[in-house]
């Protein structure tokens, strides 16, 4: 497995190694969890080779703490990416990314970027944005695969590869959860015990919801999912939102769209969850 820190050798390296060879991305802010590891099993499978990029991206964290605690264990991922099969891994600093005076292009998402997500992390999209643009500029993969835990970022993703990268195959990919539901996710990592414990609860809720979606209607979940929160001692809920998985648009009844996603962030303790069921009418 070869590990690059620096924009230009991973330039010479994969303008020679990448020839007439299909490439496969996966972008990363390490941590590594089986769920990462699935996007690189799939890169590795449909590719000629596969290269994942490590790197805490400053400028989609709106909260300065967040970005402090953001957990970091370079040597363990590496060892879990190696043990993968991954061929390259690509490890750049804050100036690497953000040369002095670099300037991203700006981008409009229309609706995308101003629900859920957009709305309780100002900035977050943009950051986004300018990193996976950036990387792609350096990288040029054929394929880049994505989670779809993060169904929103996965939607503005897709926007982005329309607008400006074509070429790039966005490759979405399913949740990995623990097995207890809980969504895997590298913020896991900071929850206290008692946080771990109640964690799962999101995922439950989100699946009652799927069972009752048919029975209720789109206002009654959404307050038997606020009542839910409210009297649980160890979740606060930011937002919950049953939307057009396309164009993210809120439902407002179930006949609007043949599928809808509820989206869920919550807190437990300092640590910000979030989450996603599809919702198939019948
Ligand atoms: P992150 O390191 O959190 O930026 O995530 C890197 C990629 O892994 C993103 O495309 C995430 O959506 C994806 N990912 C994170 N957690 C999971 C999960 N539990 N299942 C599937 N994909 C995930």
């Amino acid at each position: 497995m070869k590990i690059i820190s620096s924009v230009s050798e991973l330039e010479i390296f994969l303008s020679k190694a990448s020839k007439d060879k299909s490439l496969g991305f996966v972008p990363t802010m390490g941590a590594l969890h089986q769920g990462h590891i699935s996007l690189v099993e799939k890169a590795i499978s449909q590719n000629d080779m596969s290269l994942c990029s490590i790197f805490v991206n400053p400028t989609q964290f709106n909260d300065a703490k967040d970005l402090e605690k953001y957990p970091n264990q370079l040597d363990a991922d590496l060892t879990l990416l190696e043990k993968t099969g991954c061929d390259v891994v690509f490890t750049p600093s804050k100036t690497e990314i953000y040369p002095e005076g670099f300037a991203g292009k700006s981008y409009d998402f229309g609706n995308l970027d101003k629900v859920m997500e957009g709305e309780t992390r100002p900035g977050h999209f943009e950051g986004v944005a300018l990193v996976v643009s950036r990387l792609f500029d350096i990288i040029r993969p054929q394929k880049a695969y994505f989670g779809e835990k993060d169904f929103q970022q996965l939607a503005i993703i897709r926007s982005l590869a329309n607008q400006n990268y074509k070429s790039i195959e966005i490759i979405p990919c399913p949740i990995l959860r623990e097995v207890d539901g809980l969504a895997m996710s590298s913020r896991n990592l900071l929850l206290s015990e008692k946080h771990r414990t109640a964690a799962p609860r999101v995922y439950q809720r989100l699946l009652h919801v799927k069972k009752q979606a048919n029975t209720k209607s789109i206002s009654e979940l959404k307050q038997w999912i606020a009542q839910e929160f409210k009297q649980d001692p160890d979740l606060k809920l930011e937002y919950f939102e049953i939307s057009d998985p396309n164009r993210l648009q809120k439902s407002t009844q179930w006949s609007d769209y043949e599928v809808h996603i509820a989206c869920i962030a919550v807190f437990a303790g300092s640590v910000r969850l979030i989450d996603n069921i599809l919702l198939e009418m019948n």
